[in-house]
């Protein structure tokens, strides 16, 4: 892995058993992320785009092939080793934000920190600058169900930054928001980027996608 490279899949298949049906979810697929890049791929539904990104996130072991990321080669660790890089190097965010229902806001981001085991004295400020730089300061004390779609995705935007993630990884950021609040959370995830964060984005937005640096296609499992 060259010193630029992050994030890196090689051979990378997918494939899904049920009974005699056989999905060639991801096929074959190889490809390389630089430190500080923005990397979207789009793709019609079905082909392949959220699996590549649990892959990628490594909440899923692919069938075959390999993935590295910061010099690390996942093949080679356990199931508690490959945990602890994620807790560590990976933050993700979903169409559907998946906060914690009986969760404020603020422990909602409090607790991924918690996770990342960051020293609980420093807990506290982390979570305010997040709210400040999201401008969800003043629903800090609202539950999920208080809160409009856009607001919740910068909640779990928040969430997903509180570690300061090696790589980002963000799937249909804008699926489930009007596009006022689609367009205010590209610009928050472009800013990111300009601060230095690495992106690995899906969506079906070309919008969306042309903000990234670099674009790729998935295809029926394949990535061009
Ligand atoms: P996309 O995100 O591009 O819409 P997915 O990655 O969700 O596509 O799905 C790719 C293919 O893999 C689809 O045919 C889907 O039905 C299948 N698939 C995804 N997850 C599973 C699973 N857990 N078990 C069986 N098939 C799956
Ligand atoms: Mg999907």
């Amino acid at each position: 892995m060259s010193e630029n490279t992050l994030f890196e899949m090689k051979n990378v298949s997918q494939v899904f058993r049920a009974g005699a049906v056989e999905t060639h979810a991801v096929a074959n697929v190889s490809m390389k992320i630089a430190k500080g890049e923005f990397v979207a791929i789009t793709g019609r539904s079905g082909s392949g785009k959220s699996t590549l990104l649990t892959i990628a996130g490594l909440m899923t072991k692919p069938t075959m092939g390999e993935v590295l990321l910061a010099n690390h080669n996942t093949a080679l660790l356990s199931d508690r080793q490959t945990a602890a890089l994620r807790a560590r190097h990976i933050g993700f965010i979903f169409q559907f934000f998946h906060l914690i229902s009986d969760l404020t806001v603020e422990q909602n981001i409090s607790l991924a920190m918690h996770y990342g085991k960051m020293p609980p004295s420093q807990i506290q400020a982390r979570c305010q600058e997040l709210m400040a730089q999201l401008g969800i300061e003043h629903r800090k004390a609202h539950f999920p169900s208080q809160l409009s779609g856009g607001q919740q995705q910068r909640v779990a935007i928040a969430r997903a930054l509180a570690n300061c993630p090696s790589l980002l990884i963000v799937d249909e950021p804008t699926g489930n928001l009007d596009s006022e609040s689609g367009y205010m959370v590209m610009s928050l995830l472009q800013q990111a980027n300009q601060s230095g964060q690495t992106i690995l984005m899906v969506t079906h937005d070309e919008d969306c996608a042309r903000l990234a640096q670099r674009r790729l296609k998935m295809n029926d499992g394949h990535l061009q």
